[in-house]
């Protein structure tokens, strides 16, 4: 008898993020196809893919409209370096992307994934302060909890232990301001409230060190990794004033919360303000293909521009551009232009929001049901720490791919899911929670 796919992978695959002896008992999805928001395993199941994902996905799989455009790329170009070089899906990509900035972040720095975009934009901050004489200015500022990748680099700005501590001594750790996530929430405050205690306790930070911060780094109206922390868009108001006040460089890092998540096609537009560098990945590209993307304005653009080598940005990945990624990223922003897909995700959110009003709002162990445009959560109270593996297999079993984040549950779908598959989506999850609670 041939071994399984479940089988040849766990003896050849590392599967990211994982103890793998926890794939003894846990189950591997062996996924074969996509179609819109399914995924069909090799014993013909049909999963929803309830977290695009990993937070990639945003027209469902095998879209037949991005299919076609990265065909149509693969008779042109495969990939062309983009030093010395330069091919239209690239110009056209940071063209449309600058408009979409209203023309405000008018450069495009190009990489393959989000932990790059981080350093790129860390790095970035730092030599555009050092090629004005700013040298004191080395320092970062991130928030508590805050998720910016996973590469040595980009662990500095992340504050999640789970990833961190074990590297601890290869990290050059960043200063951490208090979160403004709404949870936090005293009694009798709402989460504007939290977002001005966060913000002076930033205020405080910026006034003592301004001299030698370069940059703050957030992820504007929602910090993922940390559990769908969500935090009113005064905080970004009022960090955006801090940074222009004291003279540091504010970074949106919108690698999750970008391309329509939070109800805008950036979620910084919800406070009115434009950071200084903008760093996204994740679904530019629709989920197809690896891509991320700095933006920046052009005074850090143009204090790099100087007859002198080393004081440009020497910084370059090996795919940098890469024209199918570009391609699939330009496919992509056609459909949000020829579908407004944001007002349809409007009444899309407000069913999954409905959905999960009723199903838990009366639920014994569940908290703090939130939501911002295509993301919602909800907290489970005494989860034990097993919580998320036991609730991913029990929602397998309840056909739907949901991966809780520690006794977070979330749902993060794909901008296609439909009102039945919401629903069923939804369903599924309650199917879990009762197992697992059981
Ligand atoms: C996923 C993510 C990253 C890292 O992106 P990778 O492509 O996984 O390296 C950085 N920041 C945020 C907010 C993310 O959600």
């Amino acid at each position: 008898m041939t071994a399984s796919l479940l089988e040849r992978s766990l003896a050849a695959v590392w599967h990211p993020c994982t103890q793998m002896k926890h794939h003894e008992t846990l189950p591997l999805v062996p996924v074969v196809r996509g179609e819109g928001p399914w995924l069909i395993t090799e014993d013909g199941r049909r999963l929803l893919d309830g977290i695009s994902s990993w937070w990639v996905n945003l027209f469902g799989h095998s879209n037949p409209r991005i299919n076609a455009a990265l065909r149509d790329q693969l008779e042109r170009l495969e990939h062309v370096l983009l030093a010395g070089a330069t091919h239209p899906p690239a110009v056209e990509l940071a063209e449309r992307l600058r408009a979409l900035t209203d023309g405000e972040l008018g450069h495009a720095f190009f990489a393959s994934d989000g932990a790059s975009a981080t350093e790129i934009a860390l790095k970035m901050s730092f030599h555009s302060w050092r090629n004005r004489g700013l040298t004191e200015k080395n320092r970062f500022l991130c928030v508590a909890d805050g998720y910016h990748g996973e590469t040595v680099g980009a662990l500095a700005v992340t504050d999640v232990a789970l990833f961190k501590d074990a590297y601890a001594p290869l990290v050059r750790q960043a200063d951490t301001v208090p979160s403004p996530d709404a949870r936090r929430a005293n009694a009798g405050e709402s989460a504007v409230d939290v977002a001005r205690r966060a913000a002076a306790a930033l205020e405080e930070k910026l006034a003592a060190e301004s001299e030698r911060i370069a940059a703050f780094i957030v992820e504007p109206l929602v910090q993922c990794a940390a559990g769908m922390a969500m935090h009113a868009p005064e905080y970004l108001r009022l960090a955006r004033a801090l940074c222009d006040r004291y003279g540091v460089h504010l970074i949106c890092d919108e690698i999750a919360v970008g391309n329509g998540r939070t109800g805008t096609f950036f979620a910084h537009e919800q406070a009115g303000i434009r950071p200084d560098l903008l760093c996204l990945s994740k679904g530019i590209s629709g989920g197809y293909l690896p891509l991320s993307i700095v933006l920046c304005r052009d005074d850090i653009y143009r204090a790099f521009y100087d007859d002198d080598t080393r004081r440009g940005f020497l910084h370059s990945h090996s795919y940098t551009g890469n024209p199918l990624a570009c391609r699939a990223a330009l496919a992509t922003l056609d459909i949000f232009r020829d579908d407004d897909v944001l007002a349809a995700n409007r009444e899309r959110a407000a069913l999954l929001g409905k959905f999960l009003q009723e199903t838990f709002a009366a639920h014994p162990a569940v908290r703090h049901i939130r939501q911002r445009g295509m993301i919602a959560a909800f907290d489970v109270a005494d989860a034990a720490s097993d919580f998320p593996r036991r609730f991913f297999a029990a929602a397998l079993e309840a056909g739907a791919l949901l991966r809780p984040i520690g006794n977070t549950v979330y749902f993060m779908p794909p901008y296609v899911m439909n009102e039945p598959e919401l629903r069923a989506l939804v369903d599924a999850a309650a199917q879990a929670l009762t197992t697992v609670t059981a």
